[in-house]
């Protein structure tokens, strides 16, 4: 039988090159985002590698509509086996003029929305006695940087979560553990760049060079596959005493 994941914020960048690659390993997938073309992909995926997929555009600012999207997945696609937290937003600025909704969204999406996810999802894995929830959190998870007070604090709470997750996950084959990258050229990255450029004042190539892999050693963004591979290894039957851990793949930065 093909395992089934749920991948939030899977129609464009971090989340949908893991989808890709759990597709390629013949799992059934949830799609999730705000993308418009979000249908499409799920569609064109589901065809390209010949899986079960389905599609929803849940808003991850209310609780009621992340229940909904687990929901939702049981009845396309049978249960839940696997479930990534990857949906997020970011939002830079020096803290005196942080919006206060910019900050509440950030740590909504980024934080509780994983909260709510999987307490939807525990009842089912439980029962299954298989589940492996994978949070992607981020090398701001267990670095800071100035500017990023919202979305520093969401990303160290992913992995408070993560901790007690696996804890109270650990008699019931319930993994969860953590992802946290350094810098992937994705859309939010792209977003990002242009807001660093304004806070620091710089060109976006200064900030690209000067801010962003300024702190990683490996003087690289993080590949899309890097972090794909290592989902796939969690999601593992194999995995199970892998749990309420954080992996850094983050080109070096957290080794400082
Ligand atoms: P992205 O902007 O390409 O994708 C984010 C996804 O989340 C999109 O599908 C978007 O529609 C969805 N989303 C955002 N707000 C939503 C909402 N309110 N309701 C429903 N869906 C919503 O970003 P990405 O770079 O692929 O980031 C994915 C995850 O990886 C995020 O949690 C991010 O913090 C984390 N991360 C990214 C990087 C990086 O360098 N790109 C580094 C570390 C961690």
């Amino acid at each position: 039988m093909n395992k089934v994941a749920l991948i939030t914020g899977s129609t464009s960048g971090i989340g949908l090159g893991i989808a890709k690659h759990f597709a390629k390993e013949g799992y059934n997938i949830m799609f999730h985002g705000l993308e418009d073309n979000g249908e499409e992909i799920a569609k064109s995926i589901g065809e390209e590698y010949k899986i079960t997929t389905s599609f929803s555009n849940a808003n991850m600012l209310q609780s009621e509509a992340i229940e909904n999207l687990v929901q939702q997945t049981i009845e396309t696609l049978g249960t839940i086996h696997v479930l990534i937290n990857n949906a997020g937003i970011q939002f830079v600025s020096p803290i005196e003029e942080f919006p206060n909704t910019k900050y509440e969204n950030i740590i909504a999406v980024n934080m509780n929305a994983a909260f709510y996810a999987s307490k939807a999802a525990w009842p089912y894995m439980k029962s299954q006695k298989f589940g492996r929830i994978i949070n992607i959190s981020s090398v701001h998870g267990l670095r800071a940087s100035e500017y990023k007070t919202a979305y520093v604090a969401a990303k160290h709470g992913v992995i408070g979560m993560t901790k007690v997750l696996a804890l109270e996950g650990a008699n019931h084959n319930i993994t969860c553990n953590a992802i946290c990258p350094g810098y992937v050229k994705t859309p939010l990255v792209e977003g990002q760049i242009k807001d660093q450029a304004k806070a620091h004042q710089m060109s976006k190539e200064e900030v690209v060079e000067k801010v962003m892999l300024k702190k990683q050693a490996v003087k690289e963004f993080v590949p899309l596959k890097a972090i794909a591979d290592m989902a796939l290894l969690l999601a593992k039957d194999s995995s199970a005493t892998i749990t309420g851990t954080s992996f850094a793949l983050d080109g070096g930065w957290s080794a400082q």
